[in-house]
């Protein structure tokens, strides 16, 4: 059982005898309830609201709110009528690259800038991220074009310097199951985009969440980037029913990261125009002016022409089902 109650209650805590979880939200408490509450208890209790679910994500779950969150990224809302493209190199590789990059997606209709300083690779020998330098670059170039930017945090000891810097925190789809990292940036007051896992379950993302979640930031973002099937043509699995399936098991916002989960550029609007069909809140797109030469994920970056080209197919479909870009 999930009680929501204006004020926190000593009595209750008392009756439960340590079994509840307790977190803030916005101004109230909620109790989340492994047993009973005495029956004379609950009517002297000011509730607000008590929701049942089976679910083993609680905070996450529709039956607790069913109307959807929004989370602010800046001026910018997801999980409005708003499609939100986020979009930008795989990794910061320099300030004049990453400017020219900020700019051309922000005129193209991209509303947050992406891009990596701390790089989780598969390999140690490949190109590990520039950093702490790379975190300033973003903070400089966010202030100079007026956009808000994205970059992933892989360690709970970086969660502070990282929210010094960026407007969200990305946990990637290797630190999903990160637990202490989850915890971390559950307290770190800036909004979350979490990746699914590549051979994560759906349940179990949202559980993911839920560790955020209960550290009380209620700013999460989900985004499916792919999961690992059988198939090697493309990179990842890009798991489109699981994008309308876990929008009805959550009220959390929903993105797709067609990138990762096609790996190869040519996919990247096929996967985009069903991602955005299938309800997705946003996407998270890799976008370089030199692919070829691009530090990581260059086969599965745009071109800046190409990305504003798939900008013009996004709006049309965002359109057809009945939102913008
Ligand atoms: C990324 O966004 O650059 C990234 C590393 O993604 P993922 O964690 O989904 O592999
Ligand atoms: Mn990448």
């Amino acid at each position: 059982m999930i009680i929501t109650l204006k004020k926190e209650s000593r009595s209750l805590e008392k009756a439960l005898d340590g079994k509840f979880w307790k977190v803030p939200r916005e101004e109230r408490i909620v109790y989340i309830i492994d047993g009973k509450i005495p029956k004379d208890l609950l009517a002297e209790l000011d509730i607000e609201s008590s929701k049942e679910t089976s679910r083993s994500f609680k905070l996450a779950s529709r039956e607790y709110l069913e109307e959807a969150t929004r989370v602010r990224v800046g001026e910018i809302e997801f999980g409005g009528p708003k499609v939100v493209i986020c979009a930008g190199p795989c990794a910061v590789e320099g300030h004049q690259l990453l400017l020219d990059v900020a700019r051309a997606i922000k005129d193209a209709g991209a509303s947050v800038l992406r891009g990596g300083a701390f790089k989780p690779r598969t390999s140690p020998y490949s190109f590990q991220g520039l950093g702490e330098e790379g975190l300033r670059m973003l903070r400089s170039v966010s202030e100079e074009v007026g956009i808000p930017v994205l970059t992933e945090v892989t360690a709970p000891e970086q969660v502070s310097l990282v929210s010094r810097y960026a407007d969200a925190l990305q946990i990637g789809a290797r630190n999903m199951q990160n637990f202490e990292l989850l915890r971390a940036a559950g307290k770190a007051g800036r909004p979350v985009v979490l990746k699914r896992g590549p051979s994560a379950t759906i349940e179990e993302w949202l559980l993911a969440a839920e560790y955020l979640l209960l550290e009380g930031n209620w700013e999460v973002i989900l985004c499916e980037r792919g999961i690992r099937t059988f198939e090697t043509a493309t990179r990842n699995t890009l798991d489109v029913a699981g994008i309308a399936l876990t929008k009805t098991m959550t009220h959390l916002p929903v993105i797709a990261d067609p990138s990762h989960a096609t790996g190869r550029r040519e996919l990247i609007a096929a996967a985009s125009r069903a991602a955005v069909a299938a309800g997705a809140d946003g996407l998270l797109i890799e976008v370089h002016p030199k692919p070829e030469i691009a530090m990581s994920d260059g086969p599965q970056s745009l071109t800046i022409r190409e990305f504003e080209l798939l900008m013009k197919e996004i709006t049309k479909i965002a359109r057809a089902v009945g939102r913008c870009v």
